[in-house]
């Protein structure tokens, strides 16, 4: 079952997928979109194997195929802000 529900951190509505163990974690208001949850799993740098996983649960918005493709993209982008952050030591 799919739900609209509200991101307490970005504020940005999305479709939570509510099948599954996370149903029962429901009452705990902890409604984080996949970025919000993913970011907090990593405080801003780069994920690793067990954080996309992590997100996905915790936010219960992607399905399988949205979760591949967006942790493509995420791992670009996280790969260049980490690696941005190494680089200003150099110059
Ligand atoms: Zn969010």
């Amino acid at each position: 079952m799919i739900i609209k529900t509200e991101c307490k951190d970005c504020g940005k509505t999305y479709h939570k997928n509510i099948d599954g163990a996370e149903r029962s974690d429901r009452d705990s208001s902890r409604d984080s979109c996949y970025a919000c949850a993913l970011d907090s799993l990593t405080n801003g740098c780069c994920p690793e194997e067990g954080d996309f996983n992590s997100a996905s649960i915790i936010s219960g918005e992607m399905s399988d195929r949205e979760q591949r493709e967006l942790r493509r993209e995420l791992e670009k982008v996280d790969w260049a802000a980490c690696h941005a952050d190494d680089e200003e030591d150099d110059y």
